[in-house]
């Protein structure tokens, strides 16, 4: 899955590029951000106007294209769009890193190789004519070495900076995909691994479920002891959360005081037994005020959980686990029920 969208992204990538340089559009992020929309036909709207514009020969100009940023890309498509263009970045960063390495190894034995072979001629005894080749050759060969020694060098220092821009790409995209108050996924992470979640089960006829998580009668709590300790409990919840799933698991902050985990490969009923296992979890937390020693009480969560079916979609996943969450709250909260629990289920007729 991964990889088939490195691919496409890359294949993207270079039909874009290949178009700004044909219609003559400088290839700075923000034109490539626009063409890579273009190329990946994902907003129709603004196609229509380039392919006019493409048709008609008329010059993508500067003003041309902020007018047709301002107007096509919405911030989420925006978003979108950077996204993939730092995850494109990132993959021709690797390419390059790749070919510099190459073009620094041909260049060294390149280099040794005149070196030998001039060499191996100035020992022998040979005519004048080839005396005088035999100079030259070695000059050139050390213009060579010269060469590209400096282009080592070169080399080096640049690998050193791609590397080093990479790191810093990575790290702007972990932070873009973490919720900065309780450090799991935030929503964007969340929707992003819903949906690879749901298209690997479909493809693959894996078993994905879902958990949704609120926390009980939290605006109560918000108001006796002030937004901060709020806060700290929600710093408190995401930690049970995440302390209480594997790996491949994906703890996230849906909005406000709900949260959800994506579990890969895990049926309803273990994914029940594991809701229940952090309700308890929670629940056996001592909440006490850092700043004045207060004992806070107990926090109680309630959970609904779901599990994708062939037809669901991950809307309609989220619906139903939701659905269940509701039910949790009506019979009482400080627990958990699943869909497959259809007396506790307060699903709308409609
Ligand atoms: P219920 O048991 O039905 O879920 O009751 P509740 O009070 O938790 O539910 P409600 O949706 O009425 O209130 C949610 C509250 O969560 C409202 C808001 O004060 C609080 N909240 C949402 N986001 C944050 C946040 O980021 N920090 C803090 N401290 N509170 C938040
Ligand atoms: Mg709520
Ligand atoms: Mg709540």
């Amino acid at each position: 899955m991964q990889a088939y969208q490195q691919e496409r992204e890359q294949a993207l990538a270079k039909t874009a590029l290949a178009l700004m340089s044909e219609v003559g559009v400088a290839p700075t992020p923000d034109n490539f951000e626009l063409f890579y929309t273009y190329a990946s036909g994902s907003n129709p709207a603004m196609g229509e106007i380039i392919d006019r514009m493409i048709s008609a020969r008329r010059p993508f100009t500067s003003a041309v294209l902020d007018d047709l940023r301002t107007r096509c890309l919405s911030s989420a498509r925006t978003t979108q769009a950077l996204d993939n263009a730092s995850s494109q970045v990132v993959a021709t960063l690797n390419a390059i890193l790749g070919k510099l390495d190459a073009a620094g190894r041909d260049a060294g034995d390149y280099g040794r190789a005149l070196s030998q072979a001039s060499g191996e001629l100035e020992s022998e005894q040979s005519p004048a004519d080839l005396r005088r080749f035999v100079d030259t050759l070695v000059a050139a060969t050390k213009t060579m070495e010269a060469r590209t020694h400096a282009l080592e060098d070169e080399l080096q220092r640049s690998s050193q900076q791609v590397n080093a821009l990479k790191t810093q790409l990575e790290d702007v995209r972990k932070e873009s995909l973490t919720d900065s108050l309780t450090a799991v996924a935030n929503r964007k992470a969340f929707d992003a691994e819903l949906l690879a979640a749901t298209a690997d089960a479909h493809a693959n006829g894996e078993t994905v479920a879902l958990m949704m998580l609120d926390i009980d009668h939290f605006k109560k709590f918000n108001d006796t002891w002030g937004h901060q300790t709020g806060d700290q409990v929600l710093r408190l919840v995401a930690g049970c959360m995440a302390e209480n799933v594997k790996g491949r698991d994906t703890v996230a902050r849906f909005g406000g005081e709900e949260f959800a985990v994506i579990l890969r490969r895990t049926t309803l009923d273990n994914a029940t037994v594991l809701a229940d296992q952090i309700r308890a979890y929670v629940q056996s937390k001592k909440l006490v005020k850092k700043s004045t020693g207060d004992i806070l009480g107990t926090i109680t969560v309630s959970i609904g959980v779901a599990q994708l079916g062939p037809d669901d979609t991950p809307t309609s996943l989220i619906q139903r686990a939701d659905a269940c969450l509701y039910a949790a709250k009506n019979g009482g909260r400080n627990r958990v029920v699943n869909e497959a629990e259809p007396g506790e289920l307060q699903i709308d007729a409609a």
